[in-house]
């Protein structure tokens, strides 16, 4: 029985918010936050796909997807990859990555996917606690089985033995209802400890080598949240890894992360993204993307940067531009992304079919969409949720998202003498009150740290739980 790697359903549903609406919400409305309870999400009861897409009246790119050549294996993959974490799931259901997938709406997003020419789908062992594997399979069952391309990964976070490693590699199989698979991923490569304990002690790592030559694995490669020395490590190992999953986008890129100097860290440092791209190129290696979007801030600037953008190309989304920007790097294969609600896949195909590059000058539009938007003292948060769930019932990702997203729109109050600061107080308490469960928020958070080897990000958590505990106290106590 696996039933112990099974992981425990998050306990936290943010209400999703189309990136067109939320653009065009946080154009429209003064405080950007005020607004965006009015706009229809595909979540909302009586809200159908096809009522969205007569409404929207958006146009239907077919047969116009940028496809790329997998050098390795002649693969013929569509740029825009489907990442199977964020399925549409039932009404009522608190969390985002519920195992009880919304099936009929899931598969109306395969379908229409597939239709427009989405070809590579990226599962996991964990997404939707285990759920995102069994649907996925059987969404593609009705597909020829060479007309798709199928992903999943091994869960290194587990520490499978080599007999868990095979077991889990047979049911991932059995799940996904196939013979085997195109891609498979050693998943979130750490450290060089982490790595060496799961994958080379027992001879996990021979095991999935040895299913690549029968033909059970057609691609063998890794995802990378890593810190320098296991980016060196896997890359100097004489494995013939046939690509690598990394997480790129312009924001990290473009700008140095500097860790926040009143915290301590206890994990290790993230490998510099500049850095791990560089080598990532450098080693040749055809480049599958994660988080294009920064777990969804690139898709909702503030005003001044969405103005920025829009005063070039008012028809583009944000998320259009940090995609754009991504394909046009060296040796990308597919550029993944979590798909809930089906204006997110129509905005996407839209940009992929055909993907157009940024010329020079839209380049300089968007550092400059960066310089309006770039806050130093943000969380680098995804919203992954594998830090799930807290024994003491904080929402780790919605605390972390609603901090970052008040500081993207300058909510956080700088000081007590500044002249905004009660607005801003006010702004961020309400918000607050609106976003996260009073039970869930930084207050409650022991430093039990639980939830640290967790992140891949290597996120400091309790650490920034306790900075924010301490800013909303003080919000509270003026
Ligand atoms: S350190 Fe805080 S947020 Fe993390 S698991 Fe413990 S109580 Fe939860
Ligand atoms: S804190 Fe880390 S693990 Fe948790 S949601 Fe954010 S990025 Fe993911």
């Amino acid at each position: 029985m696996l039933a112990f790697l099974w992981l425990t359903p998050l306990k936290f549903m943010k209400k999703m918010i189309s990136r067109r609406n939320m653009l065009l919400g946080l154009t429209a409305t003064a405080g950007g936050l005020a607004g965006l309870g009015a706009f229809k999400t595909f979540n909302e009861p009586g809200a159908s796909q096809p009522d969205i897409i007569k409404k929207e009246g958006l146009s239907e790119p077919t047969g116009q997807m940028t496809y790329r050549i997998n050098k390795n294996s002649s693969d013929k993959v569509s740029l825009l990859g489907f990442g199977c974490m964020r399925y549409p799931v039932m009404p009522g259901e608190k969390s985002p990555r519920s195992p009880n997938i919304n099936e009929r709406e899931a598969q109306a997003l395969i379908d229409y996917a597939f239709a427009h020419g989405v070809n590579y789908f990226d599962t996991a062992w964990g997404y939707h606690n285990g759920a995102s594997q069994i649907f996925t399979g059987s969404a593609l069952k009705r597909y020829p089985r060479d007309k798709f391309f199928l992903a999943t990964k091994m869960p290194s976070y587990l520490k499978p033995s080599l007999a868990q490693a095979k077991e889990i590699f047979a049911t991932q199989l059995r799940n996904c209802q196939v013979e085997y698979f195109d891609y498979y991923l050693l998943h979130t490569l750490s450290t060089v400890a982490n790595y060496q304990e799961t994958y080379e002690r027992e001879g996990v790592l021979d095991y999935l080598l040895e299913e690549k030559k029968q033909g059970r694995i057609r691609n063998l490669g890794w995802s990378f949240h890593g810190d320098a020395p296991m980016l060196e490590y896997v890359l100097s190992r004489d494995i013939p890894w046939d690509f690598g999953m990394i997480q790129i986008n312009y924001h990290d890129l473009w700008h140095k992360y500097e860790p926040n100097p009143n915290i301590k860290r206890n994990t290790p440092e993230p490998a510099p993204v500049p850095w791990m791209f560089e080598k990532m190129v450098a080693s040749g290696l055809p480049l599958i993307i994660m988080e294009p979007l920064l777990g969804g801030r690139l898709a909702r600037l503030n005003h001044k940067a969405v103005n920025i953008l829009q005063s070039a190309r008012p028809q583009d989304s944000a998320a259009a531009w940090a995609f754009r920007y991504v394909a046009g790097l060296p040796n990308i294969l597919t550029i993944l992304s979590g798909m809930t609600y089906m204006e997110h896949l129509q905005e996407n195909l839209q940009t992929f079919s055909p993907f157009e590059p940024l010329s020079a000058a839209e380049e300089d539009v968007l550092k400059k969409s960066l310089q309006a938007f770039i806050n130093t003292d943000n969380i680098r948060c995804t919203t992954c949720g594998y830090c799930m769930p807290c024994p003491y019932g904080v929402d780790i990702p919605a605390v972390f998202r609603h901090h970052n997203n008040c500081l993207d729109d300058d909510l956080v109050p700088r000081g007590v003498r500044s002249a905004e600061y009660e607005e801003a107080r006010h702004a961020y308490l309400a918000s607050l009150a609106r976003k996260v469960p009073e039970l869930a928020t930084a207050s409650h958070c022991t430093g039990c740290g639980q939830c640290l080897p967790k992140c891949p990000q290597f996120i400091d958590i309790p650490k920034e739980m306790a900075a924010l505990g301490k800013l909303i106290h003080g919000l509270r106590e003026v």
